[in-house]
């Protein structure tokens, strides 16, 4: 199966695969990224206050091994990944330097109750795992600066894609003209059927989305991707920028970890975004 489009590229490679946004491979002189694919790597890491704890330690281990993949083929360090907890908050804090420069920093404390993470640092490898939810990974070209988000849809619906603009501009001084968005894998339209509570906290957040939900008998399908896509163009992202993957996890379960979709235990997949260093030789 290869989930190549117009918007992203499909890699397999070195036991891993990934894909990769071509709008961002335009600019990988200064930027590396990717968003795995498959469900024979697993990306979940068990962090403080989490419930994912219930890992065992050899799937730890395992696990830690899909982000040393992923490293060595995108040409990493493995030490240079940040990943917070995840909690569906809207919660995004700037990352300055690594806490522990000799191994991955799975931060805890440091960025608890976190799911969106931004920096302008070369050799810090931002990531953002997910299973359904949207992970946005984003790029100044200008500023030379990364974010990454996981915005599920409570991420969606507290606007974690706006709160991260704002941080972008007021952090880093970004021009929302130079930001380009990916949008990662996640659950479509399709797929993301909800009751009508769920459908009433989109109505009373958002204006105008009537596009964005359709009644099917007593329950509401929403178009989570469209809601975040209005909301960055809100924030006056240009609509040439905001690149979607175009890839539904739940209709490509198979291939990809899905909470809705799968029937395997659920595992998930990761956006992983760096600064490149040219200091540095790369293979
Ligand atoms: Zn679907």
């Amino acid at each position: 199966m290869d989930l190549s489009n117009e918007n992203v590229i499909h890699i397999k490679k070195e036991g891993i695969e990934y894909i990769q946004f071509r709008k961002l491979l335009e600019y990988s002189d200064t930027v590396i990224h990717a968003f795995t694919i498959g469900i024979n790597n697993d990306y979940k890491i068990p962090l403080y206050n989490s419930k994912q704890n219930v890992l065992i330690p050899e799937q730890i281990e395992k696990n830690k091994n899909s982000y040393r993949k992923i490293c060595n083929a995108l040409g990493i360090e493995y030490n240079n990944i940040v990943k917070t907890n995840q909690v569906h908050k809207d919660l995004v804090k700037e990352v300055t330097g690594k806490i522990n420069k000799n191994e991955p920093d799975f931060s805890e404390q440091v960025y608890d109750k976190t799911d969106g993470l931004l920096t302008n640092k070369k050799n810090i490898a931002i990531c953002a795992t997910n299973a359904d939810c949207i992970v946005l990974m984003m790029y100044d070209r200008n500023k030379k600066v990364i974010a990454n988000v996981h915005s599920g849809w409570k991420g969606t619906v507290q606007k974690i894609a706006i709160k991260t603009i704002d941080k972008m501009q007021e952090i880093y001084n970004c021009n929302p003209k130079d930001i380009i968005c990916c949008i990662s894998p996640s659950i479509r339209k399709c797929h993301f059927e909800v009751d009508e509570d769920v459908k009433n906290m989109f109505e009373d957040t958002f204006k105008n989305i009537d596009d964005a939900i359709q009644k099917k008998q007593e329950k509401w399908n929403i178009d989570t991707v469209k809601i975040n896509i209005d909301m960055l163009k809100e924030k006056g992202l240009r609509e040439e920028n905001i690149i979607d993957s175009r890839i539904c996890t739940v209709c490509n379960s198979d291939v990809i970890h899905s909470y809705r979709g799968s029937k395997h235990k659920n595992g998930l997949e990761m956006g992983i975004i760096e600064l490149k260093d040219n200091q540095i030789e790369r293979k």
